[in-house]
């Protein structure tokens, strides 16, 4: 299959399952846990009321007398923002989840404005029962697009900072290839657990996790798992203190668990109703809006956009089948975004009749109705001269274009 990236989200060429599913860190922790991979003991709080409980269940059933407060948000940085803070007594915990729930939490990967914290997830804090400060080390595991490899990277200078040691020493960010019908082999794991200097018990904890981590990667089809922290404490655990897994949207079909763990407040709302659809939807900053049938076409669209001085609001393709009620249904969509302010669709007519189109464009606009936005159409293939004239003659804002280059221009001219 062919890929490229939008925005930092895969697209598949002929999917409808465009939206990345990204997980919230207790839901990465429950998928892990499955697989045997160490994690933290936790619980999830929608309020301090909540928060207050979950933190003296911990303490009943494993002795936790501190606790950890993580804001649940669909972005890293979260501790730099104050969205993580260490609880000594109940009473920090209802104070601090009182502080973190409602909160605009704004790390380094949020936008300035920052996400709202609905949930908070109450853990035991894994400084028990040392009083040493546990090392944070950095693990990943990532596929390699071109060789079709997993690849694990890991660094012994893990925690807040990752960016920076892998900026300033790369040599401490390591890398191990493996080959997925090879699966993760016993060196491989020795030669992780050494390059992170572990010795005796957290060298052989080591091994099992990376064991039990490369299962949860492979069997819940995962196409990213980040442990940044992830802790050896003093008596030699290895644990997992924090966690992102991103599923493959494409194999999520198989896990039927996993997609209804998916959480639509953290996506765009016009995504999440353009799926609804199955329309491939990806919502972008610009001002011109495009409906498109086919992949290339949408990215050569999105060019010609960006050549006329304009910039593309979104990616849509309608797919093969670009009838009337799916060009309606891409027009609601792309209307609803208030910075669109043109749009433009180039459609080729292959299988579809161009004039076919061509009506269903002018009906979806007559039922919409209230369009107040010029719309350039561009229409190549079978009957495209019938089609250029239904559009000229149906006495609609529309202005139908006939190549590329003049379908630019008409758009340049009506930015202006
Ligand atoms: P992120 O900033 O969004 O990546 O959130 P993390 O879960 O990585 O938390 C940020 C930092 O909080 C980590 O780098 C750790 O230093 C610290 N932290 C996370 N979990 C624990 C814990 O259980 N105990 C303690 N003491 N610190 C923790
Ligand atoms: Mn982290």
């Amino acid at each position: 299959m062919k890929y490229f990236v939008i925005r930092n989200q895969r697209v598949t060429f002929g999917s409808s399952k465009l939206r990345p599913m990204n997980l919230h860190e207790y839901q990465s922790k429950i998928i892990l846990k499955q697989y045997g991979v160490p994690v933290p003991e936790g619980g999830l709080a929608n309020t301090p009321d909540e928060a207050y409980k979950a933190a003296e269940i911990l303490k009943s059933s494993i002795g936790a007398d501190k606790w950890v407060i993580k804001a649940q948000i669909h972005a890293g940085g979260r501790g730099k923002g104050g969205g993580v803070k260490v609880a000594n007594t109940l009473d920090e915990v209802r104070l601090y989840a009182d502080q973190i729930i409602g909160m605009r939490l704004v790390t380094p990967q949020t936008s300035a404005e920052g996400k709202l914290v609905r949930k908070i997830y109450v853990e035991q804090n894994i400084f028990y029962p040392g009083p040493t400060i546990p090392s944070e080390i950095y693990l990943s595991l990532l596929l390699n697009r071109v060789s079709g490899h997993i690849i694990i990277m890991y660094s012994p200078r893990g925690g807040m900072d990752i960016e920076k040691v892998a900026e300033e020493t790369p040599d401490q960010i390591f890398t191990e290839e493996i080959d997925p019908s090879l699966g993760l082999q016993q060196y491989q794991a020795r030669k992780i657990a050494f390059n992170l200097n572990l010795k005796g018990d957290a060298f052989k904890n080591m091994i099992r996790f990376m064991t039990a981590i490369y299962q949860a990667y492979i069997k819940s089809d995962a196409s990213l798992i980040e442990i940044n922290p992830l802790f050896k404490t003093s008596d030699d655990k290895i644990l997992a203190a924090d966690a992102k897994i991103v599923i493959d949207n494409n194999a999520l079909f198989r896990h039927p668990d996993i997609a209804s763990m998916r959480d639509f407040d953290e996506e765009d709302p016009i995504e999440v109703e353009a799926s609804r659809y199955d329309l491939n939807y990806v919502k972008l900053s610009g001002n011109v809006g495009c409906m498109v049938n086919g992949a290339g076409l949408a990215m050569a669209t999105m060019d010609i956009i960006k050549l006329s001085g304009g910039h593309p609001a979104n990616f849509l393709d309608v797919g093969g089948s670009a009838n009337a009620k799916r060009v309606e249904e891409g027009f609601r969509i792309i209307l609803k975004d208030p910075e669109v302010k043109a749009i433009l669709v180039n459609i080729f007519g292959g299988i579809v009749r161009c004039d076919r189109v061509a009506q269903g464009i002018v009906d979806a606009y007559n039922n919409i109705g209230d369009i107040q936005i010029p719309i350039i159409v561009r229409l190549q293939g079978t009957n495209a001269i019938e089609a250029k004239k239904l559009i000229d003659e149906s006495g609609l804002k529309v202005h139908s274009a006939v190549s590329l280059e003049d379908a630019a221009n008409l758009v340049n001219t009506v930015l202006k």
